[in-house]
């Protein structure tokens, strides 16, 4: 399978995929490591059909893209944080970025986003709510103490703002 622009310019995780969005219409760019994470048997059943029938298409984004997408996160201070699926989404959301002017990636996860924003990708949530992810956090700035909501550089000193997690 590969990229097809005027088709879709939409990517999805894991909890796009939980919530159904492939059942809406057109077609959605995935990767294997999504997909290795649907694990009950009716999402299953669903997303081999889709994938069966074109609705989904299953893409490994190049290396490159790996690791524009880790130094970028890595920037944010987020890195540490992120899954290899989480990376490789946001991968994939680049590459169809970069073959097609835009790309939309669906998911809830916030650091998800945040990463998928400074890399220019337009996000959407699913409203697919993960119990295991973390619960609050912010970012913080080590040299003056300023809390942020969103990562990026200080905008009183200009140091990388860390993420401070709380569970
Ligand atoms: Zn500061």
């Amino acid at each position: 399978m590969s990229i097809n622009c005027g088709k879709s310019t939409i990517v999805l995780d894991s909890a796009a995929m939980f919530a159904g969005i492939e059942l809406s219409y057109g077609i959605f760019y995935t990767t294997e490591g999504v997909l290795s994470e649907v694990l009950d048997i009716n999402s299953r059943m669903r997303l081999e059909f889709a994938i069966a029938s074109g609705k989904i298409a299953v893409i490994t984004p190049p290396r490159d893209y790996v690791a524009i997408v880790k130094s970028v996160a890595r920037e944010l201070g987020v890195l540490r944080e992120l899954s290899n699926v989480d990376i490789e989404v946001l991968a994939l959301a680049s590459y169809v970025k970069k073959a097609c002017g835009s790309s939309i990636l669906y998911t809830d996860d916030r650091l998800v986003q945040d990463v998928a924003i400074a890399l220019g990708i337009e996000v959407r949530g699913v409203k697919y709510i993960e119990k295991n992810r973390l619960s609050s956090y912010s970012y913080r700035c080590r040299s003056c103490g300023l809390r942020s909501s969103f990562p990026g550089t200080c905008p009183r000193c200009g140091t990388t703002l860390e993420l401070e997690v709380s569970r």
